[in-house]
């Protein structure tokens, strides 16, 4: 007689709580297949190439407080993948610039945010540029599926509304799950100059504008020192702007260029749209798996940052092995 097969999960979203999930899986030796629809791994650690060198579209920075998470970030920093950023913003209004506030920890990505993703995903079995659109129970016996593709059990790590719509009519613990909040945009703005022409700051804060909430120096984080910026705008700004991103930028660059006191426009900008950014309430459970061997994780199981999607991601691959191997 044959021996039953190794189980076999399927990974939905390439981003660090598919990452960090899949990573799981596999290290306590459940296979695994990571699904995501973009040509790289990322989501919303996101870097793109521009003027010859990566910038940071999605996610600013990560911060570390757990334990565990701790470990990975100091093996990343140890390997030169991570560095320690800054540990302290300034506070702005549209009147201009205020004082630096400390705060915890920053770490940035010489490479990019996306290439810690790309790292926790090393040796695994990725398929990009694959979009999933159909995830039900199996009609027989225990499992899923994926697009008719039959798994063991599947992982969802993307935000509700991109999850939501994925989801077999039956499986109705799930859909209520993603249901329960509405999420929220932001357009973030990348621009360079020829020259730094601004003060001595790593980013700041900004209240009272009606389009920019933050702003961060893209070369101090990466530790290149290149003059450019990324601007993330508010999320009313950003709900203006859903249908047509690009003309949300000059406002955003504007405002920017005001709180930091830069006279010269810059010569070049790049504008890219997160239409599910965070979550509008964060949830007090670090994930979902209930009885139809459908996981779900993400940012939206907790304060939505990096941390706790990585945390979110890494529970949900622990518990979900215990379970497919019989473990205590
Ligand atoms: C503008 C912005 C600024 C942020 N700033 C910070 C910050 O400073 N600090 C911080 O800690 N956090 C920040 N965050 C939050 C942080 O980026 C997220 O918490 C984290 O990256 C979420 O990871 P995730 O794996 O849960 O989701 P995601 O990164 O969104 O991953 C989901 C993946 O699923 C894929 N996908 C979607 N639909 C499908 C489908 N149908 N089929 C296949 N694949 C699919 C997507 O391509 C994506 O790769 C920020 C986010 C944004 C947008």
């Amino acid at each position: 007689m044959d021996a039953p097969a190794d189980p076999v999960v399927a990974v939905v979203g390439a981003g660090i709580s598919g990452a960090a999930c899949a990573r799981a899986l596999s290290e306590a030796g459940v296979q695994v297949r990571v699904l995501d629809r973009g040509r790289a791994p990322g989501g919303r650690m996101a870097s793109r190439t521009i003027s010859g060198r990566p910038v940071d579209l999605g996610a600013s920075y990560f911060t570390a407080r757990e334990a565990a998470f701790v470990a990975v970030v100091d093996d990343w920093t140890a390997r030169g993948l991570a560095r320690p950023w800054t540990d302290g913003f300034h506070l702005a209004t549209p009147a201009g610039l205020g004082d630096r506030s400390s705060g915890p920890l920053r770490y940035g990505a010489p490479r990019g945010l996306r290439s810690l993703v790309a790292d926790l995903l090393s040796g695994l079995d990725v398929v990009a540029d694959r979009t999933v659109r159909r995830v039900g129970s199996a009609r027989t016996g225990d499992g899923t599926v994926v697009d008719g593709e039959a798994y063991d059990a599947v992982v969802l790590a993307l935000p509700d509304p991109q999850a939501e719509p994925l989801l077999d009519p039956a499986l109705a613990a799930e859909l209520a799950a993603v249901r329960e909040r509405t999420w929220e945009p932001v357009l973030a703005v990348a621009a360079g100059w020829e020259a730094r022409g601004w003060g001595d700051l790593d980013g700041c804060f900004v209240e009272g504008s009606p389009e920019l909430a933050f702003v961060a120096d893209d070369g101090r984080r990466r530790g290149d020192g290149a003059p450019v910026l990324v601007a993330h705008s508010t999320p009313e700004h950003a709900a203006q702007h859903l249908a047509d991103p690009t003309a949300g930028g000059p406002a955003l660059v504007a405002a920017t260029s005001h709180v930091l006191g830069i006279s010269d426009p810059p010569s070049w900008t790049h504008v890219q749209r997160w239409t599910y950014a965070r979550p509008s309430v964060p949830r007090e459970m670090p994930f979902h798996l209930g009885d139809a061997r459908v996981g779900l994780c993400g940012d939206g199981w907790g304060p939505p940052r990096v941390e706790t999607a990585w945390s979110s991601g890494t529970q949900l691959g622990r518990e979900l092995a215990r379970r497919l191997l019989g473990l205590p």
